[in-house]
């Protein structure tokens, strides 16, 4: 069996509400609306590669 590897083409960030969609030309993540802290440690809610740091509660 082969497995294809889906890249995510959208993600939500869990801290500031923004979202950011994938394009292809550019291969670049574009803002999506206009949500969002600047700075904010964006938490994208995409499963797999991205490791969230621990948070201390
Ligand atoms: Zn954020």
């Amino acid at each position: 069996m082969s497995a294809t590897i889906v890249p995510p083409t959208e993600r939500e960030c869990e801290r500031c509400g923004r979202r950011d969609r994938w394009d292809d030309e550019t291969e670049n993540w574009v803002i999506d609306g206009r949500r969002g802290s600047p700075t904010c440690i964006h938490e994208w809610d995409i499963n797999g590669s991205y490791n969230p740091v621990a948070e201390s509660t």
